[in-house]
């Protein structure tokens, strides 16, 4: 490991101003991805700014949302009483991630920047434009199993690995940051981008700017809900697809249905299509299955990853069938 100046600032705006000054220096809270990246050499910050003694964990409702702390553990927001009662999909999509140990050490917000498990992106001797941009991408005409089948480009078909942001953008979360220009809030679908030409880029963060905050609106999401996840064992391993499903049902009738995947794109893949579809619908297989259909048009598989063309639809509408049966 390279060596690094480590400091812990008790003011955000000192962590802020520490992080923009620098274009070397970069956040760390839980650890729990940046620690291994840097062990392979693959991120080589010269200044790590602990967040760890801000003031971010809180966990409230205010008006018409949950306010989540970026500092909030993975573990504790699973178990939150106001998370499980109000928005259970988010439980689940944490629960599903990882392993105890390592929710008992990620946060929220970094959770969300975790980067992807592409081989290629964590082995420094391969080619990978994301984190060496121009070196091309090893993934293309390599090893692809793991894969996205959505909105890649020819720079990086890599996936974004986090299961908490799949429920959060099925539940049209907002995120809060602050930064050297002061505090926006981004849309969930507006944090992580598509590769483009620009994979090293995964978010549209700005240098400098942290995230103090999620917010998640209240809904009828309550009940019928399902984070369906598809994996090589039970536990401690990244989806080979997932879906967020949640229903708002009138007796047997779809009022609204809010649907996201994992797995399968740089970035959580909405299915707003096939939400669409099923307003008005009644909460049956063969409405699922349709559903999934919509989901599906656009898809492209590489040499390895073909088998997700078929488990990505038959796990949208086991989600669906699950969240139904709540
Ligand atoms: Fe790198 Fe992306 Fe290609 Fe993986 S898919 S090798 S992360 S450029």
């Amino acid at each position: 490991m390279n060596q690094f100046q480590y400091v812990r600032p008790t003011q955000q705006r000192t962590a802020i101003t520490a992080v923009a000054k620098d274009p070397n220096a970069t956040f760390i809270a839980g650890g729990t991805n940046l620690v291994d990246l840097m062990k392979r050499g693959v991120m080589t910050p010269q200044k790590l700014v602990d967040i760890n003694r801000l003031p971010l964990t809180k966990i409230e409702h205010q008006k018409n949302s949950l306010r989540i702390g970026a500092l909030a553990l993975n573990a504790t927001v699973a178990n939150h009483q106001l998370v499980r009662e109000r928005h259970p999909l988010l439980a689940q999509a944490l629960n599903a991630g990882a392993s105890a140990q390592l929710r008992n050490m990620a946060t929220v917000g970094g959770n969300l920047l975790q980067r992807t498990r592409c081989p290629y992106f964590y082995d420094v001797t391969l080619p990978c434009n994301k984190r060496q941009p121009g070196s091309g991408c090893g993934a293309l005409e390599g090893i692809n199993r793991m894969h996205a089948i959505f909105g890649f480009s020819d720079k990086c078909i890599a996936v974004h690995p986090s299961d908490m942001s799949v429920a959060l953008a099925a539940l049209d979360a907002t995120v809060l940051v602050s930064g050297p220009k002061g505090d926006r809030s981004i849309a969930f679908a507006d944090l992580h981008r598509l590769p483009g030409d620009a994979p090293e880029k995964d978010t549209t963060l700005e240098p400098g700017e942290l995230i103090t905050a999620v917010e998640v609106p209240d809904g009828h999401f309550t009940r019928y809900v399902s984070y369906y996840k598809v994996r090589e064992r039970a536990s401690y391993a990244f989806a080979l697809v997932s879906v967020a499903a949640a229903l708002d049902l009138d007796g047997d009738n779809i009022v609204a249905a809010r649907l996201a995947m994992g797995g399968v794109a740089h970035k959580p893949w909405r299915l707003a299509a096939a939400e669409q579809h099923l307003i008005g619908k009644p909460a049956t297989e063969a409405s699922f299955r349709q559903a999934a259909d919509v989901a599906m048009q656009g898809a492209k598989a590489f040499k390895h990853n073909e088998y997700k063309l078929k488990l990505a639809p038959n796990t949208i509408v086991q989600a669906l069938k699950t969240a139904a049966a709540a």
